[in-house]
Parts: structure tokens; C-alpha cells; sequence
């Protein structure tokens, strides 16, 4: 079968897709490679590891089978509180009602609600608000014994449903990040060759590097996701950035947790301060949210999703859409097609990164920003890069130059996990003899896919010695024969 290369990478910003029963069997993933999937998402808030197993083989297949680099991303569930079941499956509730959660099991009632969190009523303080069911309902803290039982009073809402999500916007939450439930998922996820692992409700740059080290540990080289959800990560939002390899901005939580109307602003604050440190950024949640259910998106959506484009993400996310949705195929199509419109008229608000003196990589830093500039100036038509560990791939991109980025390296799992960048194409080349040759091959690559013709300009990039792997530190303009 022919390979589907041409198929994804067409576009600059990626499409990240939740995988789900509506997508799991090889022929579902399948579908959605060839309609512009780059990467996966498994979220082990739901499924066995057993059930985790069978979709990474299925990706793994279909990357060997049709030539391609899609990658793997597990995102952990982190510390998300839950209320527990009610009776008749939804309590009936009205403002000014008194209700009291406690943290042993129970079916609820207005006299008692289970509350997932064991330190609840220790970290929860009096006149704090608490949000239930995405802040459908709001719940004002009345008093607390310190221990396990907690008094609120129903601000708004009038229906409480069965395990419903709860968030803690004005509370200092004292539990970690990493839940014994993501550790358990983490020592499953670290045998896996996932290319990228999600971090929920991260507060500060501390619970990245937590992560980090766990992984290092187990002498994984998965890169860590920080996602955005909690007004503490927004404080801390500089200090992240730098910790972390890449930024999730979660809409979903981080909407309940601020004022909803920040999230515009917030969103292209974070997508700039991603790209001024070369660390890729994800937009997610409620993109497609309508095509759960109908065939095309809804003006709103398409806005939405242009808008995150023009803001420069690395990549876009669905969640439902394609985790649970009816139709998937449909879905990552209708994206794909808002992403080409949308870069058509793309360009990079505000100032290019700039390499820091200060840095160790200052030297490689400052060839890896020229190459795309002089990119631009000489209306070349790609950039080519080696990589050994994505260094080159990840400082070239964040400059969001015009044309393409041809990244080649002979490692399988690096490509994979480069899928999720900005811009850049990923290609397996496991010769590497002398730079020359080298040049000619992977420049006789991109001739021999149509990406470039006889007579175009091209920037090639690498190390010299070749041998030797270093950073990247030469840099060619060479106009194709
Ligand atoms: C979100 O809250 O937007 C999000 C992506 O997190 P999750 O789907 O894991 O709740």
C-alpha cells in the first residue's frame, strides 16, 4: 500500500486527537492519519491499561506499515476532584440550600455527598467558592471541621448529578500533582514508547520537574506537557514554560477555574511566551465541540480554531470529537481545512525569539533563528535540518518562517515526537556518511517527493563533523540542480 506521507504534515499546525471508542480499532486511527491526525492523545482519566495497549500497538503498526510519524501523547488525570454518586442519580437542589460533603463513600443526599478529595476539608477555608459540574453549580464554603466534613451553601445551580467534576478555584490545594492513580498509570506509561506525557492541574514549575526526574529515572526520554488549568500555573506561568518541553493550554478545567472571559487573552499571552522559548504550545478543548454530534462545526468553532492558528499554536486538540463523537473522520477533515484557510493568513505577531547570550546553546540558538530568517530573505523553499534529539527542530520553528521545515534523523521515536511541532516535516534518514553526501541525499528527498523542484533555493543545516553529532553549526544555501 502506498505510504501516506503526503497526507499529514501538509499543514504547519498540528491536530492532536483524543483517542476513544469511536476511534481505537486500527482502521478508526487509520482514518484519521490520512485525515490529518499527527498525533495521538490517550487519556487515562478513562480505560485499562490493557485497553491503553491495543490503540499505541495499532499507532506503532501504522507507522511502520505506511511510512509514517504520528506520535503518542498520555495525558495522567492528576488531582481531579469528583463528588461520588447521588441518590436517584441527581439530587435536586436550589439556591440557599445547606449541603455537607464528607470524604467517605456514600450515596448523596442533601444530609451527606461523598467528595473525592481526601484533604477537603482541611485545605478549604470559609467563604471560598467551590464549582461543581464544569460551574453549573456554585457552592460557597459555610464552615469546616478541619477533617472530613464540610458545609456549603448552594449559591446557584438546581441539579446534582452522579461524579460530577469539582474544582477549587480560590482554594491552595495541598495535594500533589501526581495522584497515586497517574504513579500507578506513569510505571505503565514509561514501558510504553510514548513520545510525550501530559501533567494535569500543574502549579508550579516544581510538579514538572517532578515529572522529569521520574521519567529520567526510569531512563525514559518522554517530554513533559504542563497543562494550563489553575490560576497558580498562570502566576507561575514563566517558571513552567521554562521547566516544561511543552504548554497544554486546558481550557476545559482553566475555564472554571478563572473567569471564563479571560481565556482569549490568557490564550494568546501563552501561545507568544511558548514561542519566544521554543517550547511547543497545544490549544484544547471544545474546538469541534458540535460535531460530537453534527456533521459540520458551528460559525463560533471555525472562528475559534482560525483563531488559534493566527495566534501561532503549535497544534490544535480534540477531545470528544474524536474520542466519543460521531463522526471523527469528518471532524479532523473539517479542522484541516479551517487550518489551511487560516494560514493562508498567518504571520507572527509581535517579536521573533531572539537567541539569549547567556545561553549555553547561544551559538547553535543563533544559527538555528538565521537559518529560517535567511530562509525568508532568500525566498527559499525549505529548511533542512538534522536532528539527534529535536534541539534544531524545536529553536528552527518557534521563528514560524514561511517555508517548511524538513527535519530528518534516524531515530524513529524523535520523529514521532517532533510531529507535534510547528511547521516541521519529519523524515527518517539513517545514512549520515559525510556532510556532503548527506546534503545531496536528503536535498535529492524532498526532490524526489515533488516538495521541491530544479532551480529552487534551499537552506540546509547540520553539524560538522557529521560524526561527531554535535548541535547544529553549519549552515548552506543550496539552490537545487
Ligand atoms: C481541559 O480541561 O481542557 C483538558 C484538556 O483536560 P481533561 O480533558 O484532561 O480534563
Amino acid at each position: 500500500m502506498a505510504p501516506l506521507i503526503h497526507v499529514i504534515n501538509h499543514q504547519k499546525t498540528k491536530i492532536l486527537a483524543t483517542v476513544g471508542p469511536a476511534s481505537s480499532s486500527k482502521e478508526a486511527l487509520l482514518d484519521l492519519v490520512q485525515a490529518g491526525v499527527n498525533v495521538f492523545r490517550l487519556n487515562f482519566s478513562h480505560g485499562a491499561h490493557s485497553e491503553h495497549q491495543k490503540v499505541i500497538d495499532n499507532i506503532l503498526e501504522i507507522n511502520e506499515q505506511y511510512k509514517v510519524h504520528v506520535g503518542i501523547l498520555a495525558d495522567l488525570q492528576g488531582p481531579k476532584l469528583r463528588v461520588g454518586k447521588m441518590e436517584n442519580n441527581g439530587l435536586e437542589i436550589s439556591q440557599g440550600d445547606i449541603l455537607t460533603f464528607v470524604n467517605e463513600e456514600c450515596i448523596g443526599t442533601k444530609e451527606k455527598i461523598y467528595m473525592s478529595y481526601e484533604r477537603f476539608a482541611s485545605d478549604v477555608k470559609v467563604g471560598e467558592k467551590v464549582l461543581v459540574d464544569d460551574g453549573k453549580i456554585v457552592l460557597e464554603v459555610i464552615s469546616t471541621n478541619k477533617i472530613n466534613e464540610v458545609k456549603l451553601m448552594v449559591l446557584f445551580g438546581s441539579l446534582l448529578s452522579s461524579n460530577k467534576g469539582v474544582n477549587l478555584p480560590d482554594t491552595v490545594v495541598s495535594q500533589p500533582s501526581l495522584t497515586e492513580k497517574d504513579l500507578e498509570d506513569l510505571d505503565y506509561v514509561l514501558t510504553q514508547p510514548v513520545n510525550w506525557i501530559a501533567l494535569s492541574f500543574v502549579r508550579e514549575a516544581r510538579d514538572v520537574r517532578d515529572l522529569q526526574k521520574r521519567i529520567k529515572a526510569k531512563k525514559h526520554i518522554a517530554k513533559v506537557v504542563a497543562k494550563i488549568e489553575k490560576p497558580e500555573a498562570i502566576t507561575n506561568i514563566k517558571e513552567i514554560i521554562k521547566a516544561t518541553d511543552a504548554i497544554m493550554i486546558a481550557r476545559g478545567d482553566l475555564g472554571v477555574e478563572i473567569p471564563i472571559e479571560k481565556l482569549p487573552a490568557l490564550q494568546k499571552m501563552i501561545i507568544a511566551k511558548c514561542i519566544q522559548k521554543a517550547k511547543p504550545v497545544i490549544v484544547a478543548t471544545q474546538m469541534m465541540e458540535s460535531m460530537i454530534t453534527n456533521p459540520s462545526p458551528t460559525r463560533a468553532e471555525v472562528t475559534d480554531v482560525a483563531n488559534a492558528v493566527l495566534d501561532g499554536t503549535d497544534a490544535v486538540m480534540l477531545s470528544g470529537e474524536t474520542a466519543v463523537g460521531n463522526h471523527p473522520g469528518l471532524v479532523v477533515e473539517a479542522m484541516r481545512r479551517i487550518i489551511g484557510e487560516a494560514e493562508a493568513h498567518f504571520y507572527l505577531q509581535g517579536k521573533r525569539p531572539a537567541p539569549d547570550p547567556d545561553s549555553d546553546t547561544f551559538l547553535s540558538d543563533t544559527l538555528c533563528i538565521h537559518a529560517p530568517q535567511m530562509a525568508e530573505s532568500v525566498n527559499a523553499k525549505a529548511i533542512l535540518g538534522l536532528t539527534v534529539n529535536g534541539y534544531t527542530a524545536f529553536k528552527m520553528s518557534a521563528y514560524r518562517p514561511k517555508p517548511d521545515i524538513h527535519i530528518f534523523s534516524d531515530k524513529p521515536y524523535m520523529l514521532n515526537t517532533l510531529s507535534l511541532v510547528w511547521g516541521v516535516t519529519c523524515h527518517l534518514y539513517t545514512k549520515f556518511t559525510t556532510t556532503d553526501e548527506t546534503i545531496e541525499d536528503v536535498n535529492q528527498i524532498l526532490v524526489d517527493e515533488g516538495i521541491v523542484q530544479t532551480g529552487d533555493i534551499v537552506i540546509n543545516t547540520g553539524s560538522m563533523p557529521l560524526h561527531k553529532r554535535f548541535r547544529t553549526n553549519m549552515l548552506k544555501i543550496t539552490i537545487i540542480e
